[in-house]
């Protein structure tokens, strides 16, 4: 008897050789050697009033640590730095300058080139993790003990600032490592080496902060009993669920979540092992949704389609990040939304796309539908607060599905602050958490003062 073979994904491991792994995950953006970091600190114009320092969400004096990386101090440099941002090692790596501080330099209107504010940054920090020196000292203990929930950007920062102040921080993560997004979402080829750990034994250097790993908050703890067990409550926990794209065929194994796959690949101990799809489609048009396509490429996809619902300048992706996914080889195509994964016996076979235009804004679905071949699709339309309904139980007041808070990052819970991904109208970059969580250990450490006997 004659029977049709089963139809089997085209998703297999080892595309690419480890030559060819090795070279599409290498640093993105290799450190400067001393001599060209003195050369680019040459260009700083050292300005007053200087636009790129107010460009920044964390505030570095810009100008000042790329005078002492002028006048040979990088290790002050790096000081400079991390006193406004401890993740300075990460930010230098991983923030869009091009739309901060290195958007905001006046050389790139006189020259079209910006001083690389970013490597310089990278430069310095580098410099001081490799002494391995913790440049500052924690205050006399105060005795007070404060409970930081989520080991990401905003919770690290926060407990950081804490321990520096003198408090005791017990830090607590559900994951079994600390960084949050730091080690299980940023783009491999951003943050090599293992640089995301390596950074949180840099900051956990400081003393006085104690790790939880494993442990959740809304299973394990609750907001009751670390209130009543700490001084004060910081919330980190950033955006644990994401968006379902509500159509049809989506559940089928390979029609996967983007930032789920992106922690799979971060943690990956041999990235040839990890099995790609020839076709992948990503559908989103984030950081996330990028990031996806561009890994699946340096992992040997052949087709990579990035399918985003409104035009190119919608993107929350920046121009150089979309100027990447081209030259990776991603194709981007915009004005389409899914209308259904098309799948065979569970394996997926591509994705129906409809046509859209906006008017006045609106975005309107066309009617017309065009196909696209694909054994894999990732989905990066966007993150949400909770994981699962029940994780919810006991949060403060949500305003617009995250975390309402007031200008000292206090919620509606008294003693119980919160900052990062996780709280209403934040920019969703790593910089701006550690800003979040800065804040909030100031405002944390001048309520404990006032609460002094
Ligand atoms: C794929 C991807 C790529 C990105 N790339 C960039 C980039 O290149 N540049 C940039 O600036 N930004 C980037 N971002 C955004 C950036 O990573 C986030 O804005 C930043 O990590 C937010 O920090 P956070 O501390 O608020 O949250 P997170 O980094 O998400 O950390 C939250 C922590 O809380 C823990 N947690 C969650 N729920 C609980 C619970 N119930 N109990 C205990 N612990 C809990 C989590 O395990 C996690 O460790 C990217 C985001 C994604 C998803
Ligand atoms: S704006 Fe540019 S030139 Fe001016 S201080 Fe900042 S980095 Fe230097």
């Amino acid at each position: 008897m004659n029977e049709t073979p089963p139809i089997r994904p085209d998703i297999a491991a080892a595309r690419l050789s480890p030559a060819e792994l090795d070279r599409n995950f290498a640093d993105i953006h290799p450190a400067l050697s001393p001599h060209d970091a003195a050369v680019e600190a040459d260009r700083c114009y050292f300005c007053y009033d200087a636009p790129c320092m107010d460009a920044c969400p964390t505030g570095i004096d810009i100008p000042l640590f790329i005078r002492e990386i002028q006048a040979g101090n990088p290790l002050g440099a790096a000081r400079t730095i991390f006193s406004q941002n401890i993740l300075g090692g990460m930010c230098a790596r991983v923030c869009p300058t091009e739309e901060l501080c290195e958007g905001a330099c006046v050389r790139q209107a006189a020259e079209e080139r910006p001083v690389r504010i970013g490597l310089l940054q990278r430069h310095a920090t580098d410099t001081m993790m490799a002494t391995g020196r913790q440049p500052f000292a924690r205050a006399a203990p105060t005795g007070r003990h404060v409970a930081v929930v989520g080991a990401g950007p905003a919770g690290l920062s926060c407990a950081h600032r804490l321990a520096m102040l003198g408090h005791s921080v017990t830090l607590y993560d559900t994951r079994s490592k600390p960084g949050g997004l730091n080690e299980f979402g940023i783009a491999s080829y951003k943050a090599v080496d293992d640089f995301a750990q390596r950074e949180v034994d840099y900051l956990l250097s400081v003393g006085g902060i104690s790790l939880q790993t494993g442990t959740a908050l809304g299973r394990d703890i609750s907001l009751e009993a670390l209130s009543a067990t700490h001084d004060a409550v910081f919330l980190g926990i950033g955006l644990a669920g994401v968006n379902a794209l509500g159509v049809d065929g989506e559940g089928a194994p390979d029609c996967r979540d983007a930032v789920d796959w992106i922690a799979t690949l971060r943690q990956a101990g041999d990235l040839g092992a990890l099995p790609i799809g020839r076709r992948v489609v990503v559908i989103g048009g984030g950081m996330t949704a990028v990031d996806a396509a561009v890994q699946a490429r340096a992992l040997g996809a052949e087709e990579v389609t990035l399918a985003y619902r409104r035009g190119r300048d919608a993107m929350n992706a920046s121009l150089y990040e979309q100027e990447l996914a081209a030259r990776r080889g991603v194709r981007i195509l915009c004005h389409v939304q899914p209308r259904r994964v098309l799948s065979h016996g569970g394996v997926v076979q591509g994705i129906e796309l409809e046509r859209t235009r906006e008017e006045g804004g609106r975005l309107i679905g066309t009617g017309a539908t065009l196909t696209l071949e694909a054994d894999q699709i990732f989905k990066a339309i966007g993150q949400t607060l909770l994981a699962a309904p029940q994780d919810g139980a006991g949060l403060p007041a949500l305003e617009a599905g995250r975390i309402r808070v007031d200008a000292e990052l206090r919620t509606s819970m008294p003693g119980i602050w919160a900052g990062g991904d996780c709280i209403t109208g934040g920019l969703d970059l790593t910089v701006a958490a550690v800003e979040d969580g800065k804040r909030a250990a100031m405002s944390i450490h001048a309520a404990l003062l006032r609460e002094r006997p």
